[in-house]
């Protein structure tokens, strides 16, 4: 059984009617128990309307009216602080029974490896995957890693928005250690050559596939 964490960071995020979303920044998707109370009972006390899963794995508490933000922000108890870069993971092969790997440790090293390197020309989305269905969104993410039988394989440059496909593949069958160490240089590569506000996938299709596995070496 998974252990869900507790240590949940809350981002506000204003919207187009004056009212305020709280965005709680789940790790893998997770709420524990007493998390799932607490907010609960916030939305009861103060008569939010909607508790709303993003498809980023998150959850957005809805409604909150500006005047009584700090008061609902105390009342769950969490600290604020921007979400982690998104990831998403599948359930992989320790509840899935197609899955060839398990997700759950590798998705919080890739989340911890891309927020230690950062920051990035822009928004950085993973996707870690225990198979090739691709649960995770693995060919549509900035970086994709799918579990095969062998190890892993790793995907950059994938998009789900504007110019939509799949990643180029930047490796097959790694090792754990290995598919990490490629995403680091990867990011390097990005961080470097990336232009403002330009996702992966588009500096990818400007410098060509080649370039980008050529910085592995
Ligand atoms: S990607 Fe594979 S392991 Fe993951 S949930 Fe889908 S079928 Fe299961």
């Amino acid at each position: 059984m998974n252990t869900v964490s507790e240590s949940i960071t809350i981002m506000p995020l204003e919207r187009k009617d004056g009212t305020f979303a709280l965005r709680l920044c789940l790790s893998q998707g997770e709420l524990s128990i007493a998390m799932l109370r607490r907010v609960m009972d916030v939305m009861t006390a103060y008569g939010l309307p909607t508790l709303r899963a993003t498809t980023g794995q998150r959850m957005n508490l809805e409604g909150v009216p500006k005047d009584k933000l700090d008061e609902i922000v105390a009342a769950l108890g969490t600290a604020v602080e921007k979400c982690p870069p998104g990831v998403s993971v599948c359930p992989g092969s320790a509840e899935c029974r197609y899955g060839k790997q398990e997700t759950r440790k590798l998705g919080r090293k890739l989340t911890s490896l891309v927020k230690e390197n950062g920051p990035y020309p822009f928004k950085v989305k993973t996707g870690v995957s225990g198979c090739s269905f691709g649960c995770g969104l693995s060919f549509v993410r900035d970086i994709g890693l799918v579990g095969k039988s062998a190890g892993w394989d790793l995907y950059f440059g994938g998009s789900a928005t504007f110019s939509p496909g799949p990643g180029v593949a930047l490796g097959k069958k790694l090792s754990e250690d290995e598919v990490l160490d490629r995403v680091r240089k990867a990011l390097a590569f990005y961080k470097e050559n990336g232009r403002k506000r330009e996702r992966i996938g588009s500096m990818v299709r400007r410098l060509g596939h080649e370039a980008v596995a050529e910085s592995l070496k």
